[in-house]
């Protein structure tokens, strides 16, 4: 079976490599027999979200985002119908920023997708660190990089990625870090976060794959280096 996976703006939404993270979504859905297919979608393309399994909106700076936040106003309808039927969606930093309503910065404010109920102000110094989180939806806690100018609040009843054991996460006040709205996951975990955590990549892939109607439990693959990883990266920053 074909699995659509769709870039959105990688010439843009490119900040630490978030290439990575198709590149294991892909990898995994090629060991386990299905038939990955990754579209990338520049500016002026448009895009077929009835044809789409999983969208991943990358992280960008500020100027960047600037310039793809106009465009994500036309593709904004088609994007909500999309979360709405239960589409998965993986969106880094800069990308989780414009899920919500706005991202305002001293050089101008830039409205949002309005898809999560989220706000975005930028705020000083940036927030850089790396970052442990955890979430009972998952295995093991979640590890990776954060480096962001912007603090996000979440909307009333809308529930984290996971809950900050080491790092700033979503404003460095509420322990709280990222999103997660029906399929949807935003996080300020950059670059590598899937292949370090293969449980959040499973999570993905398991919506996108229930979506099409294969309900059957993911065929368990050889994960145990990354599960090495993971406890010494947790027992070295979780205090
Ligand atoms: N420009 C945004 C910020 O600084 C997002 C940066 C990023 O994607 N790393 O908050």
């Amino acid at each position: 079976m074909k699995i659509t996976i769709g870039h959105l703006y990688p010439d843009l939404l490119n900040l630490y490599g978030d290439r990575g993270n198709i590149q294991c979504m892909k990898m995994r859905l090629a060991w386990r027999g299905y038939e990955p297919e990754v579209i990338e979608y520049n500016l002026g393309d448009r895009i077929d979200f009835t044809k789409t399994d999983i969208v991943l909106l990358g992280g960008g700076s500020d100027r960047e985002q600037m310039i793809v936040c106009r465009r994500l106003q036309e593709i904004r309808e088609d994007f909500h119908a999309y979360v709405e039927d239960g589409g998965v969606v993986i969106a880094v930093c800069g990308g989780y920023q414009l899920l919500g309503h706005e991202y305002s910065t001293p050089d101008g404010d830039m409205e949002g997708l309005h898809l999560v109920d989220l706000t975005t102000k930028q705020g000083s110094p940036r927030l850089i660190s790396n970052i442990v989180l955890e979430n009972s939806i998952f295995p093991y806690p979640v590890t990776g990089f954060e480096n962001h100018g912007g603090r996000t609040h979440l909307g009333k009843g809308l529930k984290p990625f996971g809950k900050v054991l080491c790092g700033y996460g979503n404003n460095g006040e509420d322990h709280q870090e990222g999103v997660l709205y029906k399929n949807v996951v935003g996080t300020y975990l950059h670059g590598p976060l899937l292949p370090k955590n293969p449980h959040v990549c499973d999570y993905l892939l398991k919506n996108a794959l229930e979506r099409r109607g294969i309900t059957e439990p993911l065929q368990e693959l050889d994960d145990s280096q990354e599960i090495e990883a993971n406890s010494y990266i947790v027992k070295r920053f979780v205090k």
